[in-house]
């Protein structure tokens, strides 16, 4: 597994911005520059599929050519950039099989609507296959079981939560990926108690930013939802002794360069070892 993008809606440095997180990026490089956010879980899978697709295919080494199927969070625009599979469509060369991309049902509707106008690859089978699935209902990609569970966090779709993605690998081995989801809805932490995490992905966007002091927050996480969500899942017995947390989605609206990020969390006790991820971060795994 690899985080590919770590950064959120702006990715740091915002080309735009001259904020001190920003700024530190632009001289600090290595892991403070985060763009938007991408994981790979295996060789044929990969999760989001955002706007910064050519950076990293070509600057972090992401070889899109072996993905056979995305699965896709919500529609927001740093995970779904629908205009990036025209790629796809105007490649020379290719696997002549579809991209199948898995969806919910309200993000499915959205992007028919969305992509009408336009000569789309996204809505043309012969290179995109899309598959809208519903939210606790589990299903099969490839060689991976793949439930779908409720964020707290709302999209462009008429009802639509972002999806949390449980993923069992053929080994028995899980990954939980939890980007753009809050504080986790009861309903949510519910049906996790039956379930056992290897491994938690899993959004801290505004850092210690104001507002995120408090760990049940709704829309996004900051770093003490982070926390708080790794303390309950392993009370729950969710996450156990040998599991692993790492955390992605990071914006720059909070002081948490990667090094105090870092900082804050040896600085707290957890369950359970939390690292922070970083573009181009190896996860072990599958
Ligand atoms: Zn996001
Ligand atoms: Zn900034
Ligand atoms: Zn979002």
């Amino acid at each position: 597994m690899r985080i590919i993008g770590s950064g959120a809606a702006e990715a740091i440095p915002n080309p735009l911005c001259s904020c001190g997180i920003c700024e530190n990026a632009r001289k600090a490089r290595g892991r403070d520059i985060r763009s938007r956010t991408c994981f790979r879980v295996d060789d044929a899978t990969q999760i989001d599929f955002g706007p910064d697709q050519f950076y990293q295919a070509t600057v972090l080494g992401n070889d899109l050519r072996t993905v056979r199927q995305v699965l896709v969070t919500h529609s927001h625009e740093d995970h779904l950039a629908f205009t990036e599979f025209n790629l796809k469509q105007m490649a020379s060369v290719t696997n002549p099989d579809p991209i199948d991309v898995y969806l919910s049902r309200p993000a499915h509707a959205w992007l028919l609507n969305a992509a009408a106008p336009f000569d789309c690859a996204v809505t043309d089978e012969t290179y995109v296959r899309l598959h809208p699935v519903d939210y606790g209902v589990a299903f099969q990609a490839g060689n991976l079981t793949v439930l779908p569970l409720k964020g707290n966090h709302f999209a462009h779709g008429t009802g639509e939560n972002s999806i949390n993605y449980h993923i069992t690998f053929a080994d028995g081995s899980t990954l939980y990926y939890a980007v753009d989801t809050g504080y986790f809805l009861e309903d949510t932490l519910e049906r996790l108690k039956m379930l056992r995490v290897d491994t938690l992905v899993v959004e801290g966007t505004f850092g210690d930013a104001p507002g995120y002091e408090t760990p049940h927050t709704d829309g996004h996480m900051g770093a003490q939802g982070v926390l708080a969500v790794t303390r309950r899942l392993y009370e729950q017995g969710t996450l156990h002794d040998a599991s692993h947390v790492y955390v992605t989605h990071v914006n720059h609206k909070h002081s948490l360069t990667y090094p105090r990020m870092v900082d804050w969390f040896a600085a707290r006790p957890a369950p359970v070892p939390i690292t922070v991820g970083y573009d181009g971060m190896e996860i072990p795994g599958k």
